[in-house]
């Protein structure tokens, strides 16, 4: 006979000890979701088969998915800052190393940075995700390079002539294997970018990548999800009512070289609405 039973941990432990065998399927995610094929013996049948010790299925369990906690419109740094390291909101908790904050301008433990600039990026990549640290691989030294030539740095301080950087991402784990981010993802890891932003409360925005830019814009400007990230550049937004300017993601500007002019032109357009705005 053929049963299929949806168990918990304790019922196949008892399952187990009771010597019945259990499959459950050799797939990653949903393996403890899964339902389980219990196998009885056939009438007359062998039972000293069916007293044998279970084989322990060798199956990934699947991450345990904790609904995000409340309130995280009102958290401080430090709070948020924790929230995130323990977030389990979506499958990305059971696949990475480190959750990656965020990278910026020295502040009092559990104080929020000051900075001028927050840049946002799409999600921690291989490196990101084993150093905890936002661009830190070949897109990031590339990162680095643009803000040297606007005089700034990802852990300088902000002056009385400015500057102050922040970088961040919109998801804050890895996707496995640097796959694209999914809705599904995105939705649960939002908030903690917005009470970045809300914290931060930074002079200008830079939202590298299209992923970025639909994140953050896409709920006064729904055309963003259709519009190539190229058509969207050489405007200032809003987000919070703080200005966004939009440009390519290093990690493309790798791929394609020609187009570090443009990024710089993006970047020249940031700062001058920032020292207009001064
Ligand atoms: N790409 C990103 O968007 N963010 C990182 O942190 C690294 C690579």
């Amino acid at each position: 006979m053929t049963d299929t039973l949806h168990l918990d941990k304790r019922q196949r432990a008892m399952l187990a000890e009771m010597g019945v065998r259990v499959w459950a399927p050799l797939s990653e995610a949903a393996v403890m979701d899964a339902p389980v094929v219990v196998q009885a013996p056939a009438a007359g049948h062998d039972t000293a088969a069916w007293q044998m010790p279970a084989p322990v299925a060798k199956a990934e369990p699947a991450p345990l998915i904790v609904q995000r906690p409340e309130g995280v419109g009102q958290m401080d740094w430090s709070v948020l800052l924790s929230t995130v390291s323990g977030c389990q909101a979506c499958s990305l908790c059971g696949s990475r190393q480190n959750t990656v904050f965020g990278v910026g301008a020295p502040a009092a433990e559990g104080q929020t940075p000051q900075v001028d600039w927050l840049i946002v990026g799409e999600a921690p990549g291989e490196n990101e995700d084993l150093q905890g640290e936002p661009f830190v691989g070949q897109a990031g030294k590339l990162l680095d390079n643009m803000l040297g030539a606007m005089k700034l740095s990802r852990t300088g301080e902000r002056t009385a002539e400015g500057g102050g950087v922040y970088i961040a991402n919109v998801l804050k784990c890895r996707p496995p294997g640097n796959r694209n981010p999914k809705p599904e993802e995105v939705a649960q890891c939002l908030p903690y970018l917005e009470r970045q932003v809300a914290l931060l409360k930074p002079k200008m925005i830079l939202a590298m990548g299209r992923f970025a830019v639909q994140a953050l814009l896409r709920d006064t400007m729904p055309e963003v999800e259709t519009t190539p990230l190229g058509k969207l550049r050489g405007r200032v937004y809003q987000y919070q009512n703080l200005p966004v300017v939009v440009t390519y993601h290093p990690a493309y500007v790798l791929r394609n070289l020609p187009e570090k002019a443009k990024v710089w032109a993006d970047l020249c357009l940031a700062m001058a609405h920032l020292k207009g705005a001064k």
